[in-house]
């Protein structure tokens, strides 16, 4: 075993690398049922592992508890972006996860989004070595990065793509929502790499807070606004 294997039980760990597999291979993610044949383990060893990534913040479970809603930057469920590469399809659970799913899979994809002022198309492409070639768009993260985690579902959600600072201004001055950060969509894809480049590494181990700390800072993301919670 190795000396970081110990942030979660072997099952976890398991059920972790089946769930992430799936998401990568076909967008979406594994039913309990699917992942008691792919774990070997019986339903409730399945239901206390999904639990325990849950705690862990590996993934994130539906409120019902009975299912998987996000494994970052996976989403089971449509949320405002779709990411392409040939036939392939996977909902991005924001504009930050789009990014991520590019880094975890390690290839060029392309992205698609509605801006939320105008509902214009936003069509973007992106790879591991190629920035996203779109002009002037924007991002807006919400809430500060200490509250990321309160409601992880409803932040992702409103991490959204703008095509450009006058829309952004435009539908915070409609919608009177506080403007949280706003973010280069290049320096999110800078985050993105090192953020979710190893998702799909059956060994992965959450970060420490200091360690996601430093990787904001080195994205150029600093401030009392990125300041993570515990
Ligand atoms: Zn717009
Ligand atoms: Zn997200």
């Amino acid at each position: 075993m190795s000396p970081d294997a110990g942030w979660a039980s072997p099952e976890a760990r398991r059920v972790r690398g089946e769930v992430f597999a799936t998401f990568a291979r076909e967008g979406r993610p594994p039913s309990v049922a699917e992942l008691e044949v792919m774990a070997e383990l019986d339903r409730d060893r399945v239901l206390a592992a999904l639990a325990e990534l849950d705690d862990a913040h590996a993934l994130v479970l539906t409120s019902a508890g009975d299912g998987i809603r996000m494994a970052h930057p996976f989403s089971a469920w449509p949320m405002g972006f779709v990411v392409r590469g040939g036939d392939r399809l996977w909902w991005g659970g924001c504009a930050w996860d789009s990014f991520g799913i590019v880094a975890a899979l390690g290839e060029r994809l392309s992205i698609l989004t509605i801006c939320p002022h105008c509902g214009r198309e936003l069509s973007y492409g992106a790879g591991p070595q190629d920035p996203p070639d779109a002009d002037r768009v924007v991002v807006r993260v919400p809430r500060p990065a200490a509250e990321w985690w309160d409601d992880v579902v409803a932040t992702c959600t409103a991490i959204r793509s703008f095509c450009s600072t006058a829309h952004l201004e435009c539908w915070l001055a409609d919608t009177g929502e506080p403007p949280g950060a706003r973010v280069e969509l290049e320096r999110l894809w800078q985050l993105a790499l090192p953020w979710y480049g190893d998702r799909l590494d059956p060994d992965w181990r959450p970060r420490s807070l200091e360690q996601r700390q430093e990787m904001l800072e080195r994205a150029g993301l600093r401030g009392p606004f990125w300041q993570l919670g515990g």
